[in-house]
């Protein structure tokens, strides 16, 4: 991981060519150049003091040498980096290798390119199982790597270049010394690796984390869409929950159609009509008030609605209103459609509003008035006729004299003995 070149010290030219042993190398002196190639091949050959980097040489042939040396000096300083770290510090840096509770090895060469083939080669030739650690000619950039690493693959997980890539990344050591990173090179390696520091091993750990994080989350929000989507299991309300129902709406709807019908009783008394008239509606105020007395069910009270209904009409001059067959009390344009009941062949002519003439162009039955005179309720035209003076008539839709009928026959027929 490249880093920009500390501004207080100068760096040599970008060639492989070291700079001459002890000092900082002076671009353009020829005399220097002439000799360098020479005579760093014989300080190479020599030992630890000797450069590392010849053109002649190869890495590997660099790393061969090196890695003996380095069995018995941990630490190698090149002539680049003999004015980047002092004596003092030198020796306090080798010191600090040499008690390192892991073996580590730190060669500092004039080199800027390949130090990660560099440093492969020093580890592979070495004899001694250790973290290997290379410094180029930027004098910052570590190179690292574990002399038991084989192949590239492993290089990735390997603990000595994890180490260098934490010290690299490490932005509290930015202008630090080269033996302050390199003590911390030391420090990271003895606990294992650069546990905590950041790097790639790091990074990627933060990145799976988050990965999980995130599917986690995914899997919990596909859970609650899952739990809102789920079919709503609706328990069926008991019979008892469905009487006391119909049978609160019944007693309100029974309140009204009193008042109605106290209503009715008066305008009917205070009528000064003709005759005909206010006998029309006087029958139908008798009869909405025989039925309303008697009514024990729905079917019997929406009569009494009728029954109002007409007296309403009569007092008013006109004709019965045109109910609904299907519900009286359904509003809105009726019309004649035809009507084949569930399980009847034939078909009738009925009035009905026009909600309920959609229903029946669809092909459904709409809902009608229940009757629940008899053991089970039924839509009250299924009633027999019999039995109900309002399947008998439609509630008036099918005929005339509703009101007649109840007045002479009752509502309810035989079966009730009305
Ligand atoms: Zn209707």
């Amino acid at each position: 991981m490249p880093h920009p070149p500390r501004p207080a010290r100068p760096l040599p030219p970008a060639s492989s060519e070291p700079a001459p042993a002890g000092g900082r190398r002076r671009p353009g002196t020829r005399a220097v150049r002439a000799l360098l190639p020479v005579s760093l091949a014989v300080l190479c050959a020599l030992g630890p003091t000797s450069p590392a980097a010849a053109g002649d040489w190869s890495y590997e042939e660099m790393a061969t040498v090196r890695a003996a040396a380095l069995s018995e000096d941990p630490l190698y300083v090149g002539p680049l980096h003999a004015g980047d770290l002092a004596e003092q510090d030198a020796q306090a840096l080798r010191a600090r290798l040499a008690r390192a509770d892991v073996p580590v090895y730190v060669v500092l060469i004039g080199r800027d390119a390949g130090l990660d083939d560099y440093v492969a080669d020093l580890a592979r030739h070495s004899d001694a199982d250790g973290h290997f650690f290379v410094v180029g000619r930027d004098g910052e950039t570590l190179h690292g790597l574990h002399s038991g690493t084989g192949g590239a693959s492993d290089r990735e997980e390997d603990p000595a270049r994890l180490t260098a890539e934490a010290v690299n990344a490490d932005r509290g050591l930015i202008g630090a010394p080269l033996d302050e990173r390199l003590g911390r090179a030391v420090d990271l390696v003895e606990r294992g690796g650069p546990t905590g520091a950041p790097g790639w091993a790091s990074v990627l750990t933060a990145a799976a984390s988050v990965l999980v994080g995130v599917l986690l989350c995914a899997g919990a929000w596909r859970l609650v869409l899952r739990w809102a989507r789920r079919p709503v299991r609706v328990a069926p309300l008991t019979e008892e929950v469905v009487r006391t129902v119909d049978r609160a709406q019944q007693d309100e709807y029974r309140e009204r159609l009193a008042e109605r019908l106290t209503g009715c009783g008066q305008r009917v008394a205070s009528h000064t009509s003709g005759p005909g008239q206010v006998g029309a509606a006087l029958e139908a105020y008798d009869a909405a008030a025989k039925v309303l007395d008697a009514a024990d069910d729905m079917s019997d009270l929406v009569g009494a609605h009728v029954l109002l209904d007409m007296c309403d009409a009569a007092l008013d001059g006109g004709p019965p209103p045109p109910h609904c067959f299907f519900d009286p009390r359904h509003h809105g344009g009726t019309a004649h459609v035809r009507w084949r009941a569930p399980a009847s062949f034939d078909s009738v002519r009925v009035l009905a509003c026009r909600a309920c003439r959609k229903e029946v162009r669809a092909h459904r039955t709409p809902a009608a008035v229940p009757d629940s005179s008899g053991a089970r309720p039924l839509p009250y035209y299924a009633v027999p006729p019999e039995e109900s003076v309002w399947a008998a008539t439609g509630y008036g839709t099918l005929g005339s004299g509703l009101p007649g009928r109840v007045m002479q026959g009752g509502h309810r027929g035989k079966r009730r003995g009305v």
